[in-house]
């Protein structure tokens, strides 16, 4: 099975690389993917595979079936959506959509699954139970197309065992496959504070309800609850980039604006904090003689990798790698909604690795220079073939 694989990734990677290159070159942005979905459809009928359109508006979710298909089923996860940012790369495939760029690699994750559903269906009598393909739209934006996924039952009939995913790294050597067990990525609260006070004159504190006071007690109160709060163990974050008192040297304003994310891997303590947050936030300021909205826009939960889950991938990874090219992840702060699944189904969110320093490969994601080696793509859908049947496989 690694062999028939293995050549058969060989024998598609420059397909998948057009493939990559067409999504590229023609981005969307999230919940926008039309044309992404009915190309995505037309590459699964092509291959003989019928998926179900519109789930989730522009998602789509298809199965190949194996041998028994009952048996056992695992999904595999892409997401399909692109950023609001203007490439800058001088490339064949540079993005033809002024202001849309898949500077995240989702373009790389849909071509690599498609990959891996040409690659099973070709397999499909060697091998018993069902790969269910799940191709999501909006991973980039609020409230993520993973939860609407779930919400129209992509996690059912059938359901799978496991979800696995797979993202590109370019902090990674082409070549490498990164894994972490346990809490990997972080959950994502947005919150916005209005203080309210009576500004006026500065000249004439004791007439005012001086909002800059307030709202810097409060930045500063808050930060007391991630380090007094907090369970020592839970990694979090609290970070305000936006403080805004449109006031002038002798001019105190009415209100201070506060933006600002709080960042966790823990879902208890994810609601205390925020509670927390709320009822000093608001105490402090009616105590100083304001007032403070707090507004908080729920993101998505913390990715946990399952670890028996990732163990098993991690295991079977060397196999197809070899030892040397499968490395461990550091935790992420960052958001993904992925983690949706993994707060429903035992899940794996592994990271292949897209940098080429000699080639210049090397920029961030979300980035207007973002872009991946491509020789990752053939390992992209061949080792995620390879886990998907292994997982199949498992007890
Ligand atoms: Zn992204
Ligand atoms: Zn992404």
């Amino acid at each position: 099975m690694l062999e028939s694989i293995k050549s058969l990734a060989r024998q598609y990677a420059a397909d998948i690389v057009q493939t990559r290159r067409h999504l590229h070159a023609h981005p969307e942005l999230s919940f926008h993917e039309r044309n992404t979905a009915q190309f995505v459809a037309g590459q699964l009928k092509a291959i003989g595979i019928t998926p179900q359109e519109g789930v989730a508006d522009t998602g789509l979710v298809a199965v190949i079936e194996g041998r028994s298909p009952n048996s056992r089923i695992v999904g595999l996860r892409a997401d399909m959506d692109a950023l609001p940012i203007h490439e800058a790369n001088d490339v064949p495939y540079k993005s033809t959509i002024d202001g849309v760029m898949h500077a995240c690699g989702h373009d790389a994750h849909t071509a690599s699954l498609l990959g891996v559903a040409r690659i099973l269906h070709v397999l499909r009598d060697q091998f018993d139970g069902t790969i269910k393909l799940v191709f999501q739209p909006g991973e980039e934006k609020a409230p993520g197309g993973a939860s609407l996924m779930i919400k129209e039952g992509v996690l059912q009939n059938p359901a799978p065992v496991s979800m696995i995913g797979q993202h590109v790294a370019p902090n990674i050597p082409v070549g490498k496959i990164g894994f972490r067990e346990g809490m990997y990525m972080a959950s994502t609260d947005e919150l916005y504070l209005t203080v309210r006070g009576k500004g006026g004159h500065a000249a004439m504190p004791d007439n005012l309800v001086d909002p800059v006071l307030i709202a810097s007690h409060i930045i500063v109160a808050l930060q007391q609850i991630i380090s007094r709060n907090r369970p020592p163990a839970s990694p979090s974050v609290l970070s305000f980039g936006r403080f805004i008192a449109d006031g002038v040297t002798n001019v105190i304003p009415n209100e201070v604006t506060i933006q600002g994310t709080f960042r966790c891997m823990n879902e208890e303590w994810r609601a205390e904090g925020k509670r927390r947050m709320v009822k000093m936030a608001e105490s402090m300021a009616e105590a100083m003689g304001g007032s403070c909205e707090f507004e908080i826009v729920h993101g998505y939960p913390y990715l946990q990798n399952h670890p028996e889950l990732t163990r098993r991938l991690r295991a079977q990874a060397v196999d197809y790698m070899g030892v040397d090219n499968v490395v461990d992840l550091d935790l992420w702060m960052a958001g993904e909604d992925f983690a949706f699944y993994s707060q429903v189904v035992d899940s794996c969110f592994y990271r292949l690795g897209t940098r080429n320093e000699a080639r210049g490969i090397v920029s961030g994601v979300h980035t207007p220079t973002f872009d991946i080696d491509e020789s990752a793509l053939e390992t992209g859908a061949g080792l995620m073939s390879w886990l998907a049947v292994q997982e199949l496989r498992a007890v």
